[in-house]
């Protein structure tokens, strides 16, 4: 399927820029006129995957998020929210529902929340390398831009 259009960014593991990683896919993805829904699921979607980096990978000491999304010719935006953080030695498990390693602030449902509100989940991760999380969304519109 051809691209229409991307784009890419790193930004500091803060938890400031969760909100601003999430608004930046918001703005992006509103090129292909989606229904509120669809935008509302992206954010969300984005929002988790950025925490996970902040407080699992790089533990809340800092390091880099690299942001990227592509938006495709049949409405379908693909976003990766990538880490250099401890990375997660086995993300089938990780992935399960109520599953966490910070049982005392956390409740194990982010990678649960990011599957519900996209199409697609991809979950790659080496310890100590790091994790890449891709969410695809059917955002409809996309063919008129
Ligand atoms: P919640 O998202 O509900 O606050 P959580 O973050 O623990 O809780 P998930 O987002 O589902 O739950 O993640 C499950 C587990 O996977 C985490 O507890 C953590 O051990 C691991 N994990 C998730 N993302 C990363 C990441 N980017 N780097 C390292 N480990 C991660
Ligand atoms: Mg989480």
């Amino acid at each position: 399927m051809k691209k229409i259009n991307e784009f890419r960014m790193t930004v500091d593991a803060k938890s400031v820029n969760e909100s601003f990683c999430r608004a930046v896919c918001a703005a992006f993805s509103a090129q292909a006129d989606p229904g509120v829904e669809a935008v509302g699921d992206v954010k969300t979607a984005v929002s988790e995957a950025v925490t996970n980096c902040i407080v699992h990978a790089y533990a809340e000491k800092g390091g880099k998020i690299y942001l990227s999304a592509a938006l495709y010719e049949n409405g379908i935006i693909k976003i990766t929210v990538r880490d250099r953080g401890c990375g997660i030695p086995d993300v089938r498990r990780a992935m399960e529902p109520l599953y966490t390693t910070k049982g005392d602030d956390r409740s194990g449902l982010g990678f649960s929340v990011m599957q519900t509100f996209s199409d697609k989940l991809t979950v790659r991760s080496k310890p100590g390398r790091g994790t890449t999380v891709v969410i695809e969304k059917m955002i409809r519109g996309a063919a008129d831009v």
